[in-house]
């Protein structure tokens, strides 16, 4: 099937990195080109105005939902766009595990991040027993009907999903890329019963467990326009050969 979205390739450091892997990436990332792929380096905020970005975009891991103002230790819209991020991570699972970060939560955090001209990369994905239960769909498909309780197709317009199955990340244990792709499939499904022209629009990545000997395969399933990479994302040579396979 062809679609006209371009493929994009993010790399979420987590709460890794040193300013000499930022020099590292730096350097490595503008001696390429990337035609038609969109890469982006998600670090922590600290290192953003660091980078020298001119072959690629950065992002953040999070974001407040809030405005400027007494919420210690948060980082707002206006910061991160400040400091050099055109991009956000919201609703990541270890977010919502080690902050209690709620569906409801997470999709005021991708309205706030939208109206502020951020691209949101909205995380959703199930664990283990809930795969195992068979719940896959119901339990994702709250998780993108509760984006849609906050904004609407207009507003999730450039917005971009990421399917991260939390039994995948950083485990080793990829999802096959057809069980990956019948998660995307229905997530464009579940989108197209909203707006037929946001569903084809969207780009939805995959992450969990994505290196350069399983990018290729997963990367070519007609519903995945890309991933978003935690540990393979820190090694040079690793995270380009994987932009070179999307
Ligand atoms: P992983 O992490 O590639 O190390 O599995 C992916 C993620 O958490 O975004």
């Amino acid at each position: 099937m062809t679609n006209n979205r371009t493929p994009l390739v993010a790399g979420n450091w987590k709460m890794n990195g040193s300013r000499s892997l930022v020099e590292t990436f730096s350097h490595s990332l503008n001696a390429q080109s990337f035609e038609g792929l969109d890469v982006v380096v998600c670090p922590p905020d600290g290192y953003l105005s660091m980078f020298n970005n001119e072959h690629f975009s950065l992002g953040a891991q999070d974001v407040s939902h809030l405005d400027n103002g007494a919420h210690t230790g948060d980082m707002s819209t206006d910061m991160l766009k400040e400091l050099g991020a055109k991009y956000v991570i919201v609703g990541h699972s270890e977010r919502r595990e080690d902050h209690n970060e709620t569906n409801l939560l997470v999709a005021k955090k991708a309205a706030k991040a939208k109206q502020a001209g951020l691209i949101p990369i909205i995380c959703v994905g199930e664990s283990l027993s809930v795969r195992e239960a068979g719940d896959v769909k119901s339990f994702v498909g709250e998780q993108i009907a509760a984006l849609f309780a906050e904004m609407t197709s207009d507003t999730l317009n450039d917005a971009v999903i990421a399917y991260e199955p939390i039994w995948a990340i950083g485990t080793g244990k990829t999802a096959t890329p057809e069980q990956a792709q019948e998660v995307h499939a229905f997530i464009r499904k579940t989108l197209t019963e909203h707006d037929e022209a946001l569903a084809h629009r969207t780009r939805i990545l995959y992450g969990g467990s994505v290196k350069p000997d399983n990018a290729k395969a997963l990367f070519g399933q007609p519903d995945i326009d890309g991933g978003l990479i935690g540990g393979a994302s820190l090694k040079t040579d690793d995270f380009m050969a994987i932009c070179q396979a999307a």
